[in-house]
């Protein structure tokens, strides 16, 4: 396969994908799941041009967790690919880069509270406001509404990243209830130290409470580099896949 070409990184990187592809491949057989999880390529701390090599491997769906980094890599991106990529905003989120989330995002994973649904709702409807004014360039939330994911929290103890498992349904319906916005379904992080799939076990059953309700919000993002199998074999419908692609992410400091 000449998929990388000349480019080292380009072949690189093709190679990651393909033992990543193959990952989920297998995975969801051994599941006998009926649909393909989606992969998320979490490009987070690498550069446009990375995001520019995968898009031609076929990735459409790209991930990042820093709205400052991700509002100017999009831009960089949207200049050099002609087909348009889905943006998914996967990390902690405050309320005042909602405004700038929804001009590039077409999902956020990690809806956590009532007050930034309220916030990405009110960001939505003003970013369209604004493209119909000429005010502003459309985004992929003038033609769409943003798919929101309430990100719920499997820690035994501890409920940090999310929201606990009792409270994602009620979260849920507020954003169904939120004009500019769609309930998509969940979002874990499967907690540290502690065995990931009966953390998915849990995620599960919390999807399965939400689609009472919300029958169309049928997304369970969950699944990364170390734990995707765990995450497919109990239904994730999205896997966020960053180093065993993109290659071990500089410490943070
Ligand atoms: C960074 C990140 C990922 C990807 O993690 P890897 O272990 O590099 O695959 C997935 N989800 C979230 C929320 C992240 O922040």
């Amino acid at each position: 396969m000449s998929a990388g070409g000349e480019d080292p990184r380009g072949r690189e990187l093709a190679e990651a994908l393909d033992r990543v592809r193959a990952r989920i491949a297998g995975a969801a057989r051994a599941a006998d799941a009926t649909v393909q999880p989606t992969l998320i390529a979490v490009t987070k701390f690498f550069p446009a041009a990375d995001v520019v090599r995968l898009h031609r491997l076929g990735v459409r769906d790209v991930g990042e967790n820093r709205d400052q980094e991700a509002s100017a890599k999009a831009r960089e991106v949207a200049e050099l690919v002609p087909a348009p990529l889905a943006w998914h905003f996967v990390g902690q989120l405050q309320s005042n880069k909602a405004k700038s989330v929804v001009r590039y995002a077409s999902w956020v994973h990690s809806v956590d509270r009532a007050s930034l649904v309220t916030a990405l709702g009110k960001a939505v409807l003003r970013h369209r406001d604004e493209a119909a004014a000429g005010q502003a360039p459309a985004g992929p939330c003038t033609e769409q509404d943003l798919t929101c994911l309430v990100q719920v929290s499997l820690d035994a103890e501890e409920h940090r990243g999310g929201v606990r498992p009792e409270d994602a349904v009620r979260l849920a319906e507020q954003i169904a209830a939120t004009e500019g916005l769609r309930a998509g379904g969940v979002m874990a992080v499967a907690p540290l130290g502690a065995a990931a799939g009966p953390a998915f076990d849990r995620l599960r059953v919390v999807s399965e409470q939400l689609r009472q309700s919300l029958p169309e919000a049928a997304a369970i993002s969950a699944g990364m580099s170390q734990d995707l199998e765990e995450a497919v074999a109990r239904g994730a419908t999205h896997v966020r896949v960053g180093s065993d692609i993109l290659g071990p992410r500089p410490p943070v400091g």
